[in-house]
């Protein structure tokens, strides 16, 4: 189980979250339907000013947590804090939350501009006040020449930054975004995720967002919790969950995983040795693992260098040997699919900088080595959702395709 605080992030306000009172704190939080374990003791840290995203599968339990910290669902077990607050109790209209849904949820029958004011006039704001917040809140989400219109008068992302200037007029001190941008096409929803996290910027609140799309993760987040099957596998900067996965489902979920299955021939703290299945024995960082344990060993696919066999260019590299299986062009890089000699795949990525050096890239059949620098192979451990998978009878993390094909 991980806890937030184990990464030092790099969210707007944050400084550390062991310094300062964390926004949003899960002790030990576990939530069951019936036999279902939808959550089981989660531990995390969420910073102030954070833009933090609870990243993973349909089913892994990233709504249900998100709808325990709005107050929508009580923790089976387990505490809540929000700024040190136990919110244990409290109907989700008394927390300091605002929550955006992907269904924008707006009245159909009320302008823009009533539709914001909502919440406030529930609460007998005074008319001036309403009139001047509103009006900001529009202009921060680019709505202003829009005040006057009904919803069905705007488009999906139009109507979801409605949705947005409603929960921000509020002064949440933490917003929930439960995948808001679910229901646009493709351009809207990467255009919208920029905005989303300028927004977030400028208003500085903490943001705590769900989705199952890793590349809105990664652009968006300070730091990402990657769940599966009800636990936190990971908790990090988008790089690092990237770039260093901690587990096999981390490596699988972000990218194309490119795990190669081993056994540590040697560790001295952070470095040691694994000898992989496919032959070689290579440097690597161990993760902590010791002398004869099992594990996997990633490298990310635009990391491989690919050359003939026989070539020299990765002389003096750690190297595995293959023969190509598949090489398709992608525009702006060629995806090559290489099989080793123990019968995984791995994915290499060559960017199409040149058509002359393109031409020259080994072609289906062809026998090749890869080679990769020391610092980008990282040895991960088995993911840790095996057990509550079990529990729940959904197939054991063996049971599951093996990620290391493209
Ligand atoms: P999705 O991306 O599909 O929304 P999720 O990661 O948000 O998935 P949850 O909605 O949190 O997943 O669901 C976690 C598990 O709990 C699932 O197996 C789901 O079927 C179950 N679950 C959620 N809500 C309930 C409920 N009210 N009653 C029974 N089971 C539930």
């Amino acid at each position: 189980m991980e806890r937030g605080s184990e990464s030092d992030g790099h969210g707007g306000a944050q400084a550390s979250p062991a310094e300062i009172e964390p926004s949003v704190r899960l002790n030990r939080v576990s939530k069951h339907f019936g036999d279902l374990i939808a959550v089981q003791d989660l531990d995390l840290d969420v910073g102030r000013g954070e833009f933090f995203t609870l990243l993973g599968p349909s089913g892994c339990g990233k709504t249900t947590t998100l709808r325990m910290v709005a107050g929508f669902e009580q923790p089976t077990a387990g505490r809540i804090l929000i700024d040190g607050a136990d919110v244990a109790g409290l109907p989700s209209y008394r927390r300091p939350t605002n929550t955006v849904f992907q269904s924008y949820a707006l009245f159909p029958h009320l302008s823009v501009r009533e539709n914001v004011a909502f919440g406030l006039r529930r609460k007998k704001v005074s008319k001036s006040e309403i009139a001047g917040r509103v009006e900001s809140e529009l202009e921060r989400v680019g709505l202003a020449a829009e005040i006057n219109r009904k919803p069905n008068q705007l488009s999906g992302g139009q109507q979801q930054r409605v949705a947005l200037a409603r929960a921000l007029v509020n002064l949440p001190k933490v917003l929930l975004l439960d995948e808001p941008l679910g229901a646009l096409d493709l351009k809207l929803r990467k255009g919208l995720q920029l905005e989303l996290k300028r927004i977030q910027r400028d208003v500085g609140i903490t943001f705590v967002y769900v989705t199952h799309d890793q590349e809105e993760a990664l652009t968006m987040s300070d730091r990402i919790a990657v769940m599966s099957n009800g636990i936190v596998e990971q908790v990090d900067t988008p790089e690092n969950v990237y770039e260093r996965p901690g587990t096999t489902f981390v490596a699988g979920f972000i990218g194309v995983s490119n795990l190669m299955p081993g056994t540590i021939a040697s560790a001295s703290g952070d470095r040691g040795t694994i000898r992989l299945d496919s032959g070689p024995e290579v440097e690597a960082h161990v993760n902590g693992l010791a002398n004869g344990e099992r594990c996997h060993a990633v490298v990310r696919p635009e990391k491989l260098r690919i050359e003939h066999a026989g070539g020299s260019s990765g002389d003096g590299m750690p190297s595995v040997d293959g023969v190509v299986e598949s090489s398709v062009y992608l525009g702006t890089s060629t995806q090559i699919v290489v099989r080793l000699p123990d019968d995984v795949t791995l994915t290499v990525l060559v960017p199409n900088a040149s058509e002359a050096e393109r031409a020259r890239l080994p072609g289906g059949g062809a026998p090749v080595r890869l080679s990769w620098s020391p610092d980008h192979i990282h040895v991960v451990r088995e993911s840790a959702a095996a057990t509550i998978a079990n529990t729940n009878g959904a197939p054991r993390q063996e049971e599951l395709p093996q990620t290391a094909t493209a």
